[in-house]
């Protein structure tokens, strides 16, 4: 478990980021630790793009309905205005966001304020999802989470897509993804079939 830095005259921030496939807890993860800096009573502002829009307009909820209020941003560079003032700064869904993330909060982190950052370290077809893999080279703390694969019980890393779309963002829920460990999630719709096969299976049975 991460368990909050505490030096003694730090002169800067620092960055943390929280990565994983999809259902591997990030956003819980991220909003625990912003429960622990507000009972430290630091001052704590969350964001995230405007693009996630599957949930109320300005509210971080993690897949257990854990909500916390956030702000809808359509540019990292607005981070700069908006967290005067601000000592904790959260950041869901970084994998969205613009290609200048990594350097803004860097500056935050130069202006001495934690941030921390939460995304989808890959996408739906296994590759680095847009600003993460510079975000995880430049944080201080990187702590990765996994889910469980659906199918064969072992640690889940990737988020592989039910649906034959082919746009990288299609946002969605269990419908249209599973966490899957690297065997499952390269045995493609092997497994799909496998499944509604089990499923006809047993209504056969009843
Ligand atoms: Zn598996």
């Amino acid at each position: 478990m991460f368990l909050e830095p505490h030096f003694k005259g730090q002169r800067s921030g620092w960055i943390e980021v929280i990565c994983g496939s999809m259902f591997s807890g990030k956003t819980e993860e991220l909003i625990r630790r912003l429960k622990r800096a507000k009972i430290a009573n630091q001052r704590v502002e969350i964001f995230k793009p405007r693009i996630d829009t599957r949930y109320g307009e300005s509210q971080v909820v993690s897949h257990d309905e854990n909500a916390v209020l956030a702000t809808p941003i359509d540019k990292s560079e607005k981070l700069l205005d908006l967290t005067e003032g601000v000592s904790v700064v959260g950041i869901d869904e970084a994998q969205f966001f613009d290609m200048m993330l990594p350097e803004i909060v860097q500056q935050l982190a130069q202006k001495g304020k934690r941030v921390i950052v939460a995304g989808l370290d890959m996408d739906f077809r296994g590759k680095p999802f847009g600003p993460m893999p510079n975000l995880l080279a430049v944080a201080e703390y990187i702590t990765k989470v996994h889910a469980i694969c659906q199918h064969c019980g072992n640690l889940a890393t990737h988020s592989y897509r039910l649906s034959l779309e082919e746009s990288t963002v299609v946002l969605g829920e269990k419908e249209t993804y599973e966490a899957r460990c690297r065997t499952c999630y390269h045995m493609g719709n092997i497994l799909n079939l496998q499944s509604e096969n089990k499923e006809e299976n047993a209504k056969t049975i009843k």
